[in-house]
């Protein structure tokens, strides 16, 4: 079966969840935020819609108002247009707080008019226009003088005819019956577009007494759409239900004049191409255009205006805006993910070498075979209870093993000494007749072979007797085999008393048979030494009143002689049969 380090199964599951858990996030985070970022993105069309429109309405409420104000008082006070004068003096006051107010004027049905008046271009010079003070139906521009009201004639201002009842606002409204608004056109004379609003003027009994009207300079939103601090790359227009512009926050004119003709600029033919897009879409709502490769996100909204007029304001941001909130917010969040990774690698490994560290110790010292590492393990190895515990575990495994081994060791060493001794008995057992303690064949052999080596390396004399006890049978038959052992016993003594016991070697060769070497001593000292044997069975009994007697087959070996043990055995006992058949009791050299 394939293994797998520790480390590895810990670390391996916690690298896998984090890349499952970071790729989660990411694509998560990533919708999310592409979710965020384009509700930015019409979330800022929006709010700036809002603040144009708001604006838009602002600008236009004193057209709308004023003009109201006045159908009211003359509808309701009809005498107030006897003297004009100081109708100039009210339209005078009105149009004061009002930067955008050019004209507010009222004609009566019979020709005359009057009107606060204000240079669309040049601001803050309010005069009054006037076709009754020198001659009826001159058109004559004054200064205002707050005592007179209507002051010095301004000298500049050209003097004509002027006929209010035939001009367009007057025609319009008194056609209409109802407040009319007029065409957005320019000024005569001035570079401003400007719009106006005239109403007729009904008596109680609804006989028409004029028409007062009032009207504005648009150059104003203009600007103020210009100015407006809008992120890179974004348009504005505020234009007519038909695409005709009104105010742009780019550069371009708004209308041209050739051979006295006027013509608007409208949407779709703008220099600006994202304007020439949006003149495709000019109903209400969101769109996404894409302007020379780039896109674009556009909302158009309508602004209504009293009367039934309706304006639109349409605002494009190129996505490039969201779509760097998008940037930002990505990164943000690749390098939270990068750091949670990290943080859950560094746990993981963190983990790992809390829990492998310990369990690798344990191995190294479990695979080292030796008991005193497993031994000397500190104590607690962990921090973690299982591994303490089967540390622990192997600790006192190891001090029970070390126990045995040592209990093992001494009875080893105690068998080990019994067995010597037993088997120093049993070589001491093998070597030695039980009977009576001398030498049997196999210790013969032994101490014979030895002694001859030496005898003859030391070049010394060596005598070799084989003795057999005569008709030892009828000892047997006579007293008994245990008498017989005992008869044996004292034959053995009496031969061992005749020897020398550290020269001389004895032995049990079988049965009632010894052999005697007697070492470095002449012939002569060896007879003298069995003749004393023979007179020893002479003069003692060996077992109650019983004598015996004895052969023996004499072999000498003189100095510097060589012969082997077995030739020595053979010609003994040669010897030993001729005493034998010669009658016994004697020694055959
Ligand atoms: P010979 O003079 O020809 O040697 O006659 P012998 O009777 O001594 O010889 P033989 O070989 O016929 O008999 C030997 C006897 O010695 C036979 C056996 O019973 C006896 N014998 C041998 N070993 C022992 C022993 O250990 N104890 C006793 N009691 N008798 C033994
Ligand atoms: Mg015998
Ligand atoms: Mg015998």
């Amino acid at each position: 079966m394939k293994t797998v380090p520790l480390r590895w199964l810990i670390v391996t599951p916690f690298v896998v969840l984090a890349l499952i858990s970071g790729v989660t996030m990411y694509i998560l985070s990533s919708v999310t935020i592409a979710n965020i970022a384009n509700k930015v993105g019409v979330q800022y069309i929006k709010e700036v819609e809002g603040r144009i429109y708001d604006r838009v309405q602002d600008f236009v409420a004193p057209l709308t108002n004023i003009m109201e104000l006045n159908i009211n008082a003359f509808s309701n006070r009809p005498e107030l247009l006897d003297n004009l004068t100081s109708v100039a003096g009210r339209f005078y006051e009105q149009a004061i707080p009002y930067s955008q107010m050019t004209f507010i004027s009222v004609a009566t049905t019979d020709g005359r008019y009057v009107s606060s008046s204000q240079n669309p271009i040049k601001k803050g010079l309010h005069n009054i226009a006037a076709n009754f003070v020198h001659k009826p139906l001159t058109m004559e521009g004054f200064k205002y003088d707050p005592r007179i009201i209507i002051g010095d004639k301004i000298k500049s201002d050209p003097t004509f005819a002027y006929d209010p009842r035939v001009r367009p606002f007057y025609k319009l409204a008194v056609k209409n019956k109802q407040v009319t608004w007029g065409h957005i056109e320019p000024y005569y004379g001035f570079p401003a577009l400007g719009i106006d609003l005239s109403a007729p003027i009904y008596d109680k009994e609804g006989k028409l007494l004029g028409v007062t009207a009032t009207s504005i300079a648009l150059i104003e939103l203009d600007k103020y759409l210009a100015s407006l601090d809008l992120v890179k790359g974004a348009y504005i227009f505020l234009a007519e239900e038909n695409g005709d512009l009104i105010a742009t926050s780019e550069k371009g004119k708004l209308y041209q004049t050739k051979d006295g003709v006027t013509t608007r600029s409208n949407l779709n033919s703008h220099s600006n191409q994202a304007f020439r897009l949006a003149s495709q879409h000019l109903e209400t709502g969101m769109k996404t255009l894409d302007v020379e490769g780039q896109k674009y996100l556009y909302y158009l909204r309508p602004i209504a205006l009293k009367y039934g007029k309706k304006w639109q304001v349409g605002v494009l941001i190129p996505s490039s805006y969201h779509e760097s909130v998008l940037a930002s917010y990505t990164q943000s969040t690749v390098f939270i993910t990068l750091m949670l990774f990290l943080c859950i690698g560094v746990v993981g490994s963190l983990i790992a070498w809390y829990i492998g560290k310990p369990i690798q110790r344990l191995n190294q010292v479990a695979n080292e075979k030796d008991l005193k590492g497993v031994q000397m393990l500190p104590n607690p190895l962990s921090g973690i209870s299982e591994i303490n515990s089967l540390s622990r575990g192997l600790s006192s495994l190891a001090d029970n093993l070390a126990d045995i081994m040592q209990n093992l060791e001494e009875k080893v060493a105690e068998r080990t000494s019994y067995l010597q001794g037993e088997n120093e008995y049993l070589l001491e057992n093998s070597l030695t007749d039980e009977l009576t303690s001398l030498y049997n064949r196999r210790g013969f052999n032994q101490v014979f072979e030895q002694a001859l080596v030496r005898a003859q390396q030391q070049e010394q004399q060596l005598t070799f007797v084989l003795c057999d006890i005569d008709h030892f049978k009828r000892i047997n038959d006579k007293f008994g085999h245990t008498v017989g052992d005992f008869a044996l016993v004292s034959v053995a003594m009496n031969l061992k008393k005749h020897v020398r016991s550290s020269l001389d070697i004895v032995a049990r060769y079988g049965g009632e048979e010894f052999t005697l070497v007697f070492l470095n001593a002449d012939i002569v000292q060896v007879m003298a030494r069995l003749n004393s044997i023979r007179q020893s069975f002479v003069d003692h009994p060996v077992v109650n009143d019983q004598h015996i007697t004895m052969s023996f087959g004499v072999v000498h070996v003189d100095e510097g002689g060589y012969i082997s043990a077995e030739e020595l055995v053979e010609q003994a006992d040669k010897k030993l049969y001729q005493a034998k058949n010669t009658g016994r009791d004697k020694i055959i050299i």
